[in-house]
């Protein structure tokens, strides 16, 4: 006779936008008795109709699970909907999806532990199509035994990374990562509208190159990383004339297409102040350096 299984814990999910709805149709995909709450219900029904409860309120739903994840707009509008029903927190683990800042982790961290409840910070890196796909990693931080206990139930949603017990580190990640994103598309529109302001080319066919370009220059981040973490004399370096060269071009480029042009005459600005100052080499280090806020005093 086969073992008897165990049946997977019971979850909360809060919020069903586009991401809460994935993550509540993957956990009870994989035979989780999911309890959902959502501010406009009837985006319940689909998963209502696949077994899931839907609560009548955040309280109702806190209760149904020891784990209760909440995936809503903002952390504003997190904190207003678990302030009334905070008491239910007492003994359970809240793990916050929501995007947010670091300060907000900490201060949900803190909010939550004075509850009696458990708290991870987590981040989504998918989006929703994505999520219980191999191509789906969300990042947690906070406490390590609510995430030791609840691992195999966020493993559902996508490969969960620990960062650390520094609740704030999933958020500082995150928002890290979603800054190169948004730079990188800032990039490609940018070239795209270069590209295309010659007749004889469309958005696809450049394309085409520049995601071969990128994939090649993509190898050289780790590469510049080492550099960043080590004192010794670095492995990716350029001289700054070369560089400034090249940005003067690239700026000129944008001019000639009516493309805005700020960003390399910025560049242009910065880097002719450096060599100024005496600066020959352009590095990964240095460059980091100079994206930081200058402190005063
Ligand atoms: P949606 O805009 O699709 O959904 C927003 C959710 O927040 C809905 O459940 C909505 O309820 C709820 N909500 C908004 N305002 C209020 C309010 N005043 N009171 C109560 N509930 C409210 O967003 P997503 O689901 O896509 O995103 C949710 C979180 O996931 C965000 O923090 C987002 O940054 C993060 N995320 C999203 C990704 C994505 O690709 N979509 C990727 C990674 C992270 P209602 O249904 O009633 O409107």
């Amino acid at each position: 006779m086969p073992a008897p299984t165990t049946p997977a814990p019971a979850v909360t999910v809060l919020g069903l936008g586009l991401m809460g709805y994935a993550l509540a149709d993957a956990l009870l995909t994989a035979g989780h008795r999911v309890t959902v709450w959502n501010r406009t219900p009837a985006k319940a029904d689909p998963l209502v109709a696949r077994g899931a409860t839907l609560a009548t309120s955040v309280r109702d739903a806190i209760e149904s699970s020891p784990l209760t994840i909440s995936c809503v707009l903002d952390y504003d509008t997190q904190r207003t909907l678990l302030a009334p029903a905070a008491g239910a927190l007492h003994g359970r683990t809240l793990v916050s999806l929501t995007n947010g800042s670091p300060a907000q982790a900490r201060g949900t961290e803190a909010w939550a532990q004075a509850l009696g409840a458990t708290y991870l910070d987590g981040g989504i890196m998918a989006v929703p199509h994505q999520i219980a796909t191999p191509e789906a990693f969300l990042l947690y931080s906070g406490a390590e035994d609510p995430f030791d206990q609840h691992r195999t139930t966020l493993a559902v949603l996508g490969t969960p990374h620990h960062l650390g017990t520094d609740v704030s580190l999933a958020s500082l990640y995150d928002l890290a990562l979603l800054s190169a994103m948004d730079m990188m598309f800032a990039g490609f529109f940018h070239a795209v509208a270069v590209a295309t302001s010659h007749k004889e080319t469309t958005a696809t066919a450049f394309t085409e190159h520049l995601t071969a370009w990128l994939r090649s220059m993509i190898g050289m981040l780790p590469v510049m990383a080492a550099d960043i973490d080590s004192s010794a004399p670095p492995v990716y370096a350029q001289s700054l004339d070369l560089v400034v060269a090249a940005a003067r071009n690239m700026a000129e480029a944008a001019r000639e297409a009516g493309v805005r042009p700020d960003h390399f005459d910025r560049t242009v600005t910065d880097l002719t102040h450096r060599i100024t100052a005496g600066e020959t080499e352009y590095t990964a280090s240095a460059a980091v350096t100079h994206a930081r806020i200058p402190t005063t005093g």
